[in-house]
């Protein structure tokens, strides 16, 4: 069902904005507050759409509710893939770093580089992390996970 009311259409894609500025910063540590505090919009837009949708049928509201987590679902896992010493091999000790999947070699960092993956409910998780070279073999990957 199209949304009635632009204005409040208009809200609702700023609110997804978030959702491709997961990955920009450098690795943060994990924490629980900056997503209450990032989930907050998300409560305040459900609120608004209800009161503007009084007729909405449950899986209307479902579909609303699914649309509004999923942005707030892209950020944490945005997040918690970050959040691992491997994903910024430059901070990591060798012992930390991944080895080459192929040869056994341990990684080098070359640098960081910004990766989208979509995610369910086809958005897109900006991952900005550091992907690195195999010194023996020259494979190429963004370790963990590629
Ligand atoms: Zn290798």
């Amino acid at each position: 069902m199209p949304c009635k009311i632009p204005e409040s259409c208009e809200r609702m894609r700023e609110v997804g904005a978030w959702r491709g500025r997961v990955a920009r910063r450098k690795r943060e540590r994990l924490s629980a507050e900056r997503w209450s505090e990032g989930a907050v919009p998300v409560w305040t837009e459900l609120v608004a759409w209800r009161e503007a949708h009084p007729r909405a049928t449950f899986s209307e509201i479902e579909a609303e509710l699914d649309r509004q987590l999923t942005g707030m679902r892209a950020r944490i896992l945005g997040d918690l893939a970050l959040a691992s010493a491997t994903a910024d091999l430059q901070a990591a000790s060798v012992e930390e770093r991944p080895r080459c999947e192929r040869c056994g070699a341990v990684l080098q960092a070359q640098g960081r580089e910004e990766r989208g993956v979509v995610t369910q409910g086809g958005v897109e998780v900006r991952l900005e992390r550091s992907y690195a070279t195999c010194p023996r073999c020259g494979d190429r990957s963004f370790p963990p996970g590629r």
